[in-house]
């Protein structure tokens, strides 16, 4: 048996999902009148994350993650319900074929958090748009198999990983019976909120496609490193699953370089590979986390001369509307007079060819 399956069920204790929850847990000041904001985006705090937040510093990086706000009920021009344009790339309910060789497919609509500054804060939580219907699951299995392009899918959601590991087995078991695709991959941030779901079932459930089964962690701050969320990475590399990372800069959670370089290295020490880090998207109410990308280059640059070449994400931006990511790392090359000028980590500038 795994340390993960021996760990005590202490986290079955129910999650906080209520402003009173919140109030009770003394995580918002009693009558904190944030009912409206209730309304509008769901509150999710499992017992892992609650045992994270310290309730002392009222600007706790784990608190503003997932600690709701009234300034969530400000929103700007800009923002949009669908940021990163899933609906205009959706033929059919539940898959979003963005690119010509992958899709996502997004089985379930619910998390076991709900995240302050998330991109798809429209659709997702008990309001949200659900889970399939076996009929509409049927459909898009039907489409991932009559495209013999797609050579990955990506299961995500809401959160995939909320689904038992009886349920994530038959859906891999469909999976198996389509030739062309190579890659599962899932994006999760259950190894973190709620680690104790990984078990030994989870995990065979999760590589019992017959493909290989990447899953991108998503984590911000490096205090999301606990010692059940480093368990169940150890499980899911041990059982046979390739992790890559996800984070999200975010303004007051890891927008300075220290915590950056604390989370990256983070990642890299729990076998997890950086992969991308996110500029934050234009979802309603989520101004307050948003940094310019000026400032994002800025801390992506300073990474780069910090920390091992294996700690480095790739930072990029989903272009509102659909387009797709676009990498906005600083621009490090241009092009000029015959040659090229490359910018180093501190920011000199040098010709190449040298001559
Ligand atoms: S886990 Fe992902 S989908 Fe769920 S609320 Fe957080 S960012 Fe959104």
């Amino acid at each position: 048996m795994s340390a993960i399956a021996k760990m005590p069920v202490k986290a079955r204790a129910a999650s906080l999902k209520t402003v009173a929850d919140l109030e009770t847990a003394r995580l918002v000041p009693a009558n904190s009148g944030l009912e409206a904001v209730a309304e509008k985006y769901a509150i999710g705090i499992t017992p892992a994350v609650l045992e994270l937040i310290d309730r002392n510093d009222p600007a706790d990086p784990m608190a503003l993650q997932f600690v709701p706000s009234a300034a969530e009920l400000l929103t700007t021009p800009d923002e949009r319900e669908d940021p990163i344009g899933d609906l205009s790339h959706s033929p059919v309910e539940g898959i979003v074929h963005r690119y010509p060789d992958r899709v996502l497919l997004k089985a379930v609509h619910v998390c076991p958090v709900y995240c302050r500054f998330c991109f798809r804060r429209e659709m997702v939580g008990p309001q949200g748009l659900g889970t399939l219907t076996s009929a509409e699951l049927d459909a898009a299995m039907d489409y991932i198999a009559s495209h013999t392009e797609i050579w990955e899918v990506i299961l995500t959601g809401g959160d995939p990983l909320v689904l038992s590991p009886r349920r994530l087995a038959g859906l891999m078991e469909r999976l198996r019976g389509i030739e062309h695709v190579k890659i599962v991959r899932f994006h999760t941030r259950v190894p973190v909120v709620e680690p104790e779901r990984i078990d030994a079932e989870m995990v065979a459930a999760l590589t019992s496609s017959g493909k290989t089964t990447y899953l991108a962690v998503h984590a911000n701050h490096p205090r999301e490193f606990s010692a059940v969320a480093k368990a169940a990475f150890k499980a899911l590399v041990d059982g046979g699953v390739v992790l890559v990372s996800q984070s999200v800069l975010l303004r007051g959670i890891n927008d300075d370089v220290e915590t950056l370089a604390a989370l990256m290295r983070g990642f890299v020490e729990n076998r997890i590979k950086p992969y991308y880090l996110h500029h934050p998207d234009l979802a309603p109410g989520t101004g307050h986390f948003r940094l310019s990308i000026e400032e994002g280059q800025q801390l992506v640059a300073a990474l780069r001369g910090r920390i091992s070449g294996l700690c480095q994400p790739t930072y990029v931006l989903d272009i509102p509307g659909g387009y797709g990511k676009a990498d906005i790392g600083a621009a490090t090359v241009s092009a000029g007079d015959g040659c090229f000028r490359v910018r180093d980590w501190q920011g000199e500038e040098h010709a190449y060819p040298p001559g």
